[in-house]
């Protein structure tokens, strides 16, 4: 009879506890915003990420209380030797927090550790060729984001991409991309949207303008997007968003209706900011 009740209250007490971490976490993200912003990250923001200065000051505030929860939650690991420092979380979780402004966000929910490298790294994938045919293939990579728990970066790349905003290509924000696509299953460009209502159009319109540069990258013409960004869905929508955050204007003037979709999905209008 004890054990039963003991067993019960256990049981009772582990319904709770798993009830209760949504609010826990609310409460320990508000503990950790409350606190001022370090005056260091201040002069790392302001040295590594030009793009700041550019940003409304709304959002500039709420960057930096996005960048103390990230800076809290996720885990820095250094590869071949790369000590981990202040510089590299600010640079790193500055970027990657722009993507969640305005929006209803858990933070990268299933991102756990975030892997730097010094430099541009080596992967090795399996592929499989038509016949069957399973082959290994040596890839070199500036980023990497799995489904499961990790981002992979190049801080070299990442400090570069950092320092020129407006050239429309950012390892961070690519990678980081693929993260929210990678919140409903494996990427394929169709990250979770706010609105149920709201698939047809970004379906649609996302898929036009992926076969319009799938055409550009086969016949070489001219493209405001990566070639890259032909490779699949996926890739696409990791491309434009970079271009999306660092050329607006040209987003905005060249494809109107991407830009409507984009800046619906990330809540964010920077044409105005520019
Ligand atoms: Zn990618």
């Amino acid at each position: 009879m004890i054990g039963i009740i003991v067993v019960s209250l256990i049981a009772i007490f582990a319904i709770i506890w798993i009830a209760s971490i949504p609010w826990r976490k609310r409460q320990q993200r508000a503990k950790i915003c409350a606190e001022p912003f370090p005056t260091a990250w201040r002069h790392i923001i302001k040295r590594r990420f030009p793009y700041f200065h550019s940003m409304p000051a709304d959002l500039q505030l709420q960057l930096k209380k996005k960048i103390q929860i990230f800076v809290a939650e996720k885990e820095f690991i250094g590869c071949n030797g790369l000590v981990i420092d202040d510089d590299i979380r600010i640079t790193v979780a500055a970027q990657a927090c722009l993507l969640l402004l305005n929006r209803r966000t858990d933070f990268y929910p299933k991102l756990k550790q975030i892997l730097i490298y010094p430099d541009i790294f080596w992967v090795e994938n399996q592929r499989t060729d038509p016949a069957g045919v399973v082959s290994a293939q040596k890839n070199v990579l500036s980023g990497e984001s799995w489904e499961y728990g990790k981002v992979v970066l190049s801080w070299h790349t990442t400090v570069n991409d950092a320092a020129d905003p407006h050239d429309g290509s950012n390892v961070v924000i690519h990678e980081f991309a693929h993260q929210l696509d990678q919140e409903n299953g494996p990427a394929n460009g169709a990250p979770p949207l706010r609105n149920i209502t709201d698939y047809p159009s970004w379906s649609a319109i996302l898929d036009k303008e992926y076969r319009t540069l799938c055409v550009q990258a086969r016949t070489q013409q001219q493209s405001l997007f990566s070639y890259y960004g032909a490779t699949n869905p996926a890739e696409f929508f990791a491309v434009v968003s970079e271009v999306f955050f660092e050329q607006p204007l040209k987003v905005n003037e060249l494809h109107p209706e991407l830009y409507q979709e984009l800046s619906q999905f990330y809540q964010l209008d920077p044409v105005n900011w520019h």
